[in-house]
């Protein structure tokens, strides 16, 4: 069973409102499956609104920021210890954010979202880590990059079987429904 999913997105909220209403949707849809959230802490961007969905809905969070962010990406408001982790380095709120999740799921972002994102998929890879990783693909947001992932493959530079370790949906409550069944399955190595 999935207890905490650690989310990556944007610290911007993007132009098209539809991807703040995606962030929202699924703060709320954790919340309501008792999911405690875990992410960049920051109040900024889709990372402030997905937080301010769960806690509109009463659920849980957890923020892990490096504190020379802190001014940056502005501590959420409502988060306080023991739920929030300042650490020194981006690579220290890596870990914490890895391994407090049960799952990683992705929406849109830029390249720090990016960066997040092929770090828990390329661990995955390498056998570091079971835990299920999913793109919230709002708006075929991620459309092009999926294309680039299906280049690798046809190229030979990518297997087929380690692409397939990113499960896809456009839709919170399809992505978190397959994450929970693969959970069952995943053992917790990061
Ligand atoms: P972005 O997608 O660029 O808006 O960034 C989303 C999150 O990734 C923010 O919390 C950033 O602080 C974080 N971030 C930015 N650059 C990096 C990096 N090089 N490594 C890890 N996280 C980063």
């Amino acid at each position: 069973m999935l207890r905490a999913v650690t989310v990556f997105c944007g610290s911007n909220v993007g132009r098209d409102p539809r991807h703040r209403d995606a962030a929202r949707g699924l703060g709320e849809e954790l919340a309501r499956r008792g999911i405690e959230l875990v992410y960049g802490g920051g109040r900024v961007g889709l990372m402030g609104a997905v937080a301010d969905a769960v806690f509109a809905a009463g659920g849980r969070v957890v923020g892990v920021i490096p504190g020379f962010l802190q001014s940056v990406e502005v501590v959420h408001q409502k988060i306080a210890a023991p739920d929030l982790f300042v650490t020194e380095t981006l690579f220290q709120r890596k870990e914490i954010l890895l391994r407090r999740g049960d799952a990683y799921l992705t929406l849109p972002g830029g390249l720090g979202t990016l960066d997040e994102l092929f770090e828990v998929v390329t661990l995955a890879q390498l056998g570091r880590h079971r835990k299920p990783c999913g793109l919230l693909n709002v708006l075929g947001f991620f459309d092009p990059l999926l294309e680039q992932l299906r280049r690798a493959i046809d190229s030979g530079f990518l297997d087929e079987r380690h692409a397939a370790i990113l499960r896809v949906h456009q839709d919170a409550r399809a992505l978190l429904d397959e994450l929970d069944g693969l959970t069952e399955l995943a053992g917790s190595q990061a």
